[in-house]
């Protein structure tokens, strides 16, 4: 029996499982259901189910790797995309280690270009984020290898706080119109399904992922406008009013936080000068109080529009969410089902309390396949944990593994079975 095969049959044995249960999205009949079918590696589209219990026996007869359905309601979800009849979608969140750099991906994330003709020999290959374009020969395509550690994970959580905060404080949606998943992989997801939100367009929905990520906020606005020299002293100064809400109170709060703590090294290495940096270190309680609670920002000698500029931006850059930006603003997208399995890991996609994104532990909390042990060969495999347990590294050996390891070894290419299971 191959590895993959071995792998099949426990997906099948998940799905069967008479304990398992479609967790349904909100107008479940409304939404397309797409499947990565797990044998043909073909994709299905443009299905629509009447009642949980038909999409569960058809994943139960088919046994997909992947599960998905549109952030979309539609009239008739089987037919063409043009004919369906839009009828709104949720607002939904991707926040995903694949497109955010950590320092981990440059260790455990590798790529190779794919094209048979890229100038550098067998395919250029590089570390850290696969790029959107081979830096040597333009191609597209390539293979990658990654995996998933808890510092990917630590990285995404920061984001999806960031995300959950402009979402209920700023955009004021509440907690229960907010939902949170693991993703399955390496991240999380955000659904906010609300009355509020169906009916935007791409276009709303371009504006809320620019608020989000940061783009085209007025505050820097005064750039334009201060000449670099002035006979009037005022108009060098930076003049952006901090407040209590939206962007300006995530600034305010923000600069307020980092000069607190701030050291003349953190200052430098953010582009102060050493003048500046040591002025705003001598004058700390100045700063706080008068600059950044009064908005007097030229009452600090040595500290004007360029440190101002300088901390405003890194700041900004702290309180963002590096959300992927293509997932929210397509209104037609297609979402991992909550509570299916994610073919690259074996791991569940996997709902939690809004309140809970400090304490769920993905390791322990998306594992899917409970009880069983299988010997495995592995090539090479970095410490992990599951299910509280932590097993690794390993370097060409062969061990005996709970299910749900060998099962995440296997799909992420790492290993195969040691031996024919019967
Ligand atoms: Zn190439
Ligand atoms: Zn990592």
């Amino acid at each position: 029996m191959s590895s993959r095969d071995w792998v099949y049959e426990r997906f099948s044995e998940f799905y069967k499982s008479p304990r398992y249960e479609f967790p349904s999205p909100a107008s479940f009949s409304q939404r397309e259901y797409g499947f990565l079918l797990f044998k043909e590696r073909a994709m299905v589209r443009h299905k629509g189910f009447a009642s949980s219990t038909a999409l569960r026996s058809f994943v139960r007869q088919r046994i997909p790797s992947d599960v998905y359905h549109s952030c979309a309601y539609y009239e008739n979800p089987e037919a063409e995309m043009d004919k369906k009849g839009w009828a709104g979608a949720d607002l939904v969140f991707d926040i995903d280690a694949d497109h955010i750099p950590t320092s981990c991906g440059k260790i455990h994330d590798e790529w190779k270009c794919s094209n048979p003709d890229c100038g550098v020999s067998g395919g250029m290959v590089g570390r850290g984020i696969t790029p959107d374009m081979c830096p040597a020969c333009g191609g597209v395509k390539f293979e990658t290898k990654t995996w998933a550690c808890e510092q990917c994970i630590d990285t995404t959580r920061v984001e999806t706080r960031n995300l959950l905060d402009m979402l209920m404080a700023d955009f004021g949606f509440s907690e229960h119109e907010i939902r949170t998943f693991f993703s399955g992989h390496r991240g999380y997801h955000i659904h906010v399904e609300s009355e509020a939100v169906r009916s935007l367009d791409a276009v709303a929905r371009k504006e809320i992922v620019d608020y989000v990520t940061g783009i085209g906020i007025d505050l820097f606005e005064e750039k334009k406008r201060a000449p670099h020299r002035s006979r009037q002293k005022k108009a060098s100064t930076p003049t952006f009013s901090l407040g209590d809400y939206g962007w300006k109170r995530r600034l305010k709060r923000g600069m307020r936080s980092f000069l607190q703590t701030a050291s003349k090294e953190d200052l430098k290495a953010i582009g102060i000068k050493q003048g500046g940096a040591s002025a705003i270190v001598k004058n700390k309680e100045t700063i706080l109080n008068r600059c950044i609670d009064e908005n007097r920002w030229n009452i600090v000698r040595g500290v004007g529009y360029e440190t101002w500029m300088r901390i405003a931006e890194h700041v900004k850059n702290r309180e963002i969410s590096q959300i992927d930006t293509v997932v929210t603003s397509d209104v037609h997208r297609l979402i991992r089902a909550n509570g299916t399995l994610h073919g690259k890991t074996g791991l569940l996609k996997v709902e939690f309390p809004v309140k809970e994104l400090d304490t769920f532990d993905p390791f322990v909390g998306a594992v899917a396949f409970k009880g069983g042990n299988t010997r495995v060969s592995i090539w090479d495999a970095p410490e992990f944990k599951l299910s509280g347990e932590t097993f690794g590294p390993y370097k060409n050996q062969q061990v005996t593994l709970p299910t749900a390891a060998a099962v995440l070894l296997i799909l992420k290419g790492r290993a195969e079975l040691a031996e024919v299971q019967s």
